[in-house]
């Protein structure tokens, strides 16, 4: 893979990293159902040391159940949604994957939070699937 780029939909927001995603997972959790609008955020996980952003965003704080503060980042003028944290995960940062230039690379490893996926939401069968989050790999 050559390097990552992306923005949010004004463009006031951009980030590159050349390394490689450490995990990829599409979830289904409320907060990422009312937080995108959608069914599903696709996330694509990366050391945050190795991204480089310019521009200005904003962060929102939610709880997740499991009690950790999950933090979501979006453009200020353009509303984006761009990036992820979590407290439990220092150090780590999601991509949501629609904001990539090119986004071809992307190959979820698991669906997580299947418990509130909605059904008219298809995901691919044959990817590990867990009810809510599993524990992270070691
Ligand atoms: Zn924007
Ligand atoms: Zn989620």
């Amino acid at each position: 893979m050559s390097e990552i780029s992306g923005r949010c939909l004004c463009g006031s927001v951009k980030y590159s990293t050349s390394a490689e995603p450490l995990r990829m997972a599409q979830c289904h959790c409320k907060d990422c159902q009312r937080a995108s609008g959608t069914g599903h955020m696709s996330l694509a996980f990366f050391k945050a040391e190795d991204v480089s952003i310019t521009g200005q965003y904003k962060e929102y704080s939610s709880k997740a159940d499991s009690g950790n503060e999950n933090i979501r980042a979006f453009c200020e003028d353009c509303g984006a949604r761009l990036f992820g944290r979590n407290s439990a995960r220092a150090g780590l940062m999601a991509i949501a994957v629609g904001t990539a230039d090119d986004n071809s690379w992307f190959k979820p490893q698991a669906i997580v939070y299947d418990k509130d996926k909605p059904h008219w939401d298809q995901m691919d069968s044959e990817l590990p699937t867990f009810e809510s989050m599993p524990p992270p790999p070691k």
